[in-house]
Order: structure tokens, then C-alpha cells, then sequence
């Protein structure tokens, strides 16, 4: 029987009993990529995979700060004092990028660079860097050297020696990429997950939304201590990374506060639920280094936005919820 002779609810119920779950995981831009998918059969969740991950590795070819022939890092050398062509997606990058530095008055920086690069060496030789070598970094650093024009579609750095680093943003930008490639292919219901990084389309089939648990950094061992129900969106936790350096009796973070050029040494874990991920991603990382106060007023300024913030003092840990994330949908706590 074709299902066009059955009514719309009935044929909707057997094409959603139609769809299997499917899941792949694969490494890419430092870290592993994980998709959870429903398609129809194991031949198009295959498909899908594969153009999902290839569209992943696509855009870390382009925004990667590792890789030295990136788009991102030819920029870096051709771009000084004259307009450069940039790809449709480093020219999203660098323009969320930008308004994000224009409203959090430099706390989130693309252009930082050369001074993650140094706290990456630091962390891997376990030692702090050097004093003057940071001065000679943070000397080549600061978003208003970094001259978009979205018209021309170029960019222009004002000083040699820059180097943008995407790593606050590009895992939530690459997550809705391949959300949109699998939507190009049928697929409406899938989660991407690149660590802290999440975005999602529509709720798995007969159910209300995907579940999304927040880690606790006050209470690690007791599991999640929320779970949200959410569709069409994206999650991104900051702050609890293994990445750090310990050096006497002080923590730094990966994450960089521009204006005194060290890695963030309070705890503070935040996470975003936004549209998309290359919001939610930026925003993690932007409220980590403005911290609580002035990153909850960020937040509540954005359309759409909810944040669950935890800091404080070691030992005295606050949870603050901003007025949308109060009002997410949530489930039992598992
Ligand atoms: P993770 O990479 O663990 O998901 P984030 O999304 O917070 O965490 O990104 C941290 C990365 O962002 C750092 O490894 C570095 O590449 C970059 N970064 C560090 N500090 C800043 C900053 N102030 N503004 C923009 N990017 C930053
Ligand atoms: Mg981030």
C-alpha cells in the first residue's frame, strides 16, 4: 500500500519507525569527532559519515594553527599590510570572531596566537614561559590589527609575526557544518559531539529532544547532575580541560586572558546552549575569561543564548544559571 492513501499522522508514524540509530567516531582537529545519526538503512548512515567527516576535515585543512599550509596559516604570512581572499569559511571565522572581540572588549581573541603557542610549548616542557619571550607575543597580538572586509571578502593584518588561532571556535563552527551535510542528505536527526563541543538537529525520532548532560566541576564524581532535552541547537562546555599547566602550586589554563597574556588560573567551567555551535563554542571560551559576573551580562545580552556558569573560589564554588537556561527543558537526572 502506498503510504500517500494513508492519513499524514499515520504515514509520518511509519516512515519515524523506519529510521535506525547509527554512530561513528573519528579524529580530527585534535580530538575525536563523534556522530549519532537515524537513517533508513546502514548504506546512507555510511554515506553520511563519510560526507560528514570529509566536510570536517576539509575545514581543519582550512583552520587549523597546526597544520603550516592551512588557509589560516598562509594568511598569517600573505596577509600583511595588504587585502588577502579568504574561503567562505575562514571569512565566517574571522567575522564571528571579530563581533565577539568587539563585545567582549578583546576577552576572546583570534588573533592570541602567539601566545597560545608559547603556553603550548610551556605545557609540553611543564615549565612557565619565558618573560621576555611573552612580551615579544603579546606584542604581536590584538584583534585591531586584524582588518576584515566582509565586502571583498579579504583580510589584512597591520604587523608580521601575527598568527590567528581558531581553537575557541572552529570545533563548534566544523559540529553545524556537518549537521548541514547531513541535512543535504536526508539526515534531519543528528547529533556532532567534538568533545566539549556539541550541536544537534532534529530530536530522535518519538522522542522529545536529544539528551544532553552537563558534568559538574563541584561534584566530578557524581555524574551529571543535569540533563537537558534539546533539539535544533548546540552545547559547548569550557573550562574542565585536561589541558593545563601546573607550575608552583598554581593552575594555568589553556584558555588565555588577552590582557594579562597567562592562562586562566581561577576555576570556572561554563557552558552555553546557543543555535548554533560556532556561537556556543566562542562563548564558552569568551565567558571563561570574562568570568562570571561580566560573562552572565554577556550572555543575557545575546538572543537565544543560556549559559550555566559554575566558579568561584576552590572550596566555594558558585552555580549561576542565566534566565533562559532556567527555562530549558529538562529530564529526571540519570
Ligand atoms: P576546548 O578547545 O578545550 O574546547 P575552548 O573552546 O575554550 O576549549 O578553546 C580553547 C582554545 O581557544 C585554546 O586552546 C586556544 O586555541 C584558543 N584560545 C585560548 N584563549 C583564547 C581567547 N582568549 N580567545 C580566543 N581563543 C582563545
Ligand atoms: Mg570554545
Amino acid at each position: 500500500m502506498s503510504s500517500s492513501l494513508l492519513p499524514a499522522g499515520i504515514a509520518a508514524a511509519i516512515l519515524i519507525s523506519n529510521l535506525h540509530p547509527y554512530e561513528a567516531v573519528e579524529p580530527h582537529m585534535g580530538t575525536l569527532f563523534r556522530i549519532k545519526l537515524y537513517a533508513a538503512n546502514p548504506a546512507q548512515a555510511q554515506r553520511a559519515f563519510r560526507a560528514a567527516f570529509d566536510r570536517i576535515a576539509e575545514l581543519d585543512d582550512i583552520l587549523s594553527d597546526y597544520k603550516p599550509d592551512s588557509e589560516l596559516n598562509r594568511l598569517c604570512k600573505t596577509a600583511v599590510h595588504r587585502p588577502v581572499k579568504v574561503s567562505n569559511d575562514l571569512l565566517q571565522i574571522v567575522s564571528a570572531s571579530e563581533k565577539l572581540s568587539e563585545e567582549t572588549n578583546g576577552a576572546f581573541d583570534i588573533t592570541i596566537g602567539p601566545v597560545t603557542h608559547l603556553w603550548r610549548t610551556a605545557r609540553d616542557s611543564n615549565r612557565l614561559p619565558d618573560k621576555e619571550a611573552m612580551q615579544k607575543a603579546e606584542a604581536r597580538c590584538g584583534f585591531r590589527k586584524l582588518h576584515i572586509d566582509r565586502t571583498h571578502r579579504t583580510a589584512t593584518l597591520d604587523q608580521a609575526g601575527m598568527q590567528l588561532d581558531a581553537g575557541g571556535i572552529a570545533k563548534g563552527y566544523a559540529a553545524d557544518e556537518a549537521l548541514a551535510v547531513l541535512s543535504k542528505l536526508d539526515i534531519h536527526s543528528a547529533l556532532v559531539a567534538a568533545s566539549g563541543d556539541l550541536a544537534f538537529s532534529d530530536a530522535p525520532p518519538g522522542q522529545a529532544g536529544w539528551k544532553i548532560g552537563i558534568d559538574s566541576l563541584d561534584r566530578p564524581d557524581a555524574g551529571f547532575t543535569r540533563v537537558l532535552l534539546l533539539s535544533n541547537g548546540a552545547v559547548s562546555t569550557s573550562g574542565a580541560s585536561e589541558q593545563h599547566l601546573d607550575a608552583n602550586g598554581i593552575r594555568y589554563s589553556h584558555i588565555i586572558d588577552p590582557k594579562t597574556a597567562k592562562g586562566l588560573t581561577r576555576p570556572i567551567m561554563v557552558t552555553i546552549v546557543a543555535r548554533h555551535g560556532i556561537d556556543s563554542d566562542s562563548l564558552a571560551t569568551a565567558v571563561s575569561v570574562l568570568g562570571a559576573q561580566k560573562g552572565l551580562a554577556l550572555v543575557e545580552r545575546q538572543l537565544g543564548v543560556a549559559a550555566l556558569i559554575i566558579g568561584g573560589e576552590p572550596g566555594a564554588l558558585r552555580v549561576i544559571e542565566s534566565s533562559r537556561f532556567r527555562l530549558l527543558p529538562e529530564t529526571r537526572t540519570e
